[in-house]
């Protein structure tokens, strides 16, 4: 039966505030989301294109490289995650992912679905995968691709990256990193680490919405997609020597926006405007911080929020050498219904704090302190409720506890 016509709301959307303190997205600037209201100009306009040239410089800087070949995908995270794959790897091509959590898991499936075959170094959920397993199975499958996570919020590690590059170049392997979680909020070293494609998007620590993905990649990365076969359609005859097979996704085929991106503007998408505005003022806010303060005050955030659940008696999961500093995985206390936790913050408190999935789901609450929410009042805000919350649910907390322990960790 078909619905019956509505006429349209009269209402506009008013969504309530909310401090949103989980693995993200997190509350976006405010002067991202300014510089998202304003007015549009048509695509290939010059002022349009000279904002695309000034993001892709900002993003160098973000992102720690003089690759020319910078740019947005449009789309969120997982968009430059399937763009990066799907215009790398090639059918029967071997994939080494290093696994330590949900997103390891993600890149395995995306590289599958590109016709690869993959091979996984496995960490248990908490740990990182040894640099030496990878440099060992790299020599061992001598993969085309190697992907891997650099800080995964689904178990809030951050895999050691400085030592992989090396192995790659040597065997003719190209590193493939997904960054999202950690850009912003952790040193990430494109150039210095050699990493040949690096991806991230706007919700996590660069204080942004969701729907934009900066993406670079390397000369040798960027040779390879674009040594590509393309499709027949005078889209794109420009490759010398077209070789391999035709990359299975048009919106995704970073040779063609590349093409967009590069000096030439071959029309592709539209660049998705308002976004580009977003992430050109994420970039701005991060850089006028300085990259390495905005690492560090992502830092002290996080040691703060440790120590303020840790003084409420809580367990922290993973291990402590090897966490990221913008997300903490607390475990639940035994009796307590996770979800009636999260419940309670978002009802009374308005501040939403992470669930979590597969092993850990029900497990740990993950408390993200990114982009702008890597703040002193956030950071002490989130204890005071969960203290209150964890009380009302019957769990013994010791009254300002967790309040007093993070300021002391800021004054330390
Ligand atoms: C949060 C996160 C993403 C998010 O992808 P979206 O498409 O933006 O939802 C991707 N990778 C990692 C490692 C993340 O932590």
């Amino acid at each position: 039966m078909k619905r019956p016509f509505r006429n349209v709301p009269r209402m506009t959307l008013h969504p309530p505030y909310r401090l949103l303190m989980g693995p993200g997205p997190v509350n976006a600037d405010p002067r991202v989301l300014r510089a998202m209201s304003a007015p549009l100009v048509g695509q290939f306009d010059p002022v349009m294109t000279g904002y695309m040239n000034a993001t892709q410089d900002l993003y160098r800087q973000v992102l720690r490289t003089t690759n020319d070949a910078t740019l947005l995908v449009d789309g969120t995270a997982r968009a430059a995650i399937e763009a990066a794959l799907v215009s790398l790897v090639e059918p029967g091509d071997t994939v080494l992912v290093p696994v330590f959590g949900r997103f390891g898991h993600l890149l395995v499936e995306i590289a599958r679905r590109a016709g690869a075959k993959v091979a996984t170094v496995d960490a248990p959920w908490g740990q990182v995968v040894d640099p030496q397993a990878v440099a060992d199975a790299v020599r061992a499958h001598r993969p085309r691709v190697v992907a891997v996570v650099h800080g995964d919020t689904s178990t809030t590690m951050r895999q050691p990256l400085a030592d992989i590059g090396a192995v790659c170049a040597e065997h003719d392997a190209l590193l493939y990193v997904d960054a999202t979680a950690s850009l912003g909020g952790n040193d990430v070293r494109t150039d210095d680490w050699g990493l040949d494609v690096v991806t991230a998007g706007l919700q996590k620590c660069l204080g942004g919405p969701p729907g934009s993905a900066p993406a670079t990649l390397s000369d040798r990365a960027r040779d390879a997609v674009r040594a590509r076969t393309h499709v027949e359609e005078g889209l794109r005859t420009d490759a010398d020597e077209p070789r391999g097979t035709v990359i299975g996704s048009n919106y995704l085929d970073l040779a063609q926006v590349l093409d967009y991106w590069g000096p030439r503007r071959l029309n592709h998408h539209t660049e998705a405007t308002s976004m580009l505005y977003a992430a050109h003022e994420c970039a701005r806010v991060l850089l006028e911080e300085g990259l390495d303060a905005a690492v560090e005050r992502h830092r002290r955030a996080g040691a703060a929020l440790l120590a303020g659940v840790q003084a409420l008696g809580l367990a922290v999961f993973g291990d402590p050498a090897h966490r990221m500093h913008n997300v903490v995985a607390v475990e639940v206390p035994d009796g307590v219904v996770a979800d009636a936790v999260r419940a309670a913050m978002l009802d009374d408190f308005a501040i939403e704090i992470g669930t979590s999935f597969g092993p850990l789901h029900g497990r740990v609450w993950r408390i993200g302190t990114m982009g702008v929410n890597a703040r002193k009042d956030a950071v002490l805000t989130t204890l005071a409720a969960l203290e209150h919350v964890l009380r009302a649910q019957g769990v013994a907390v010791p009254p300002g506890g967790g309040v007093s322990a993070a300021q002391e960790a800021y004054a330390a």
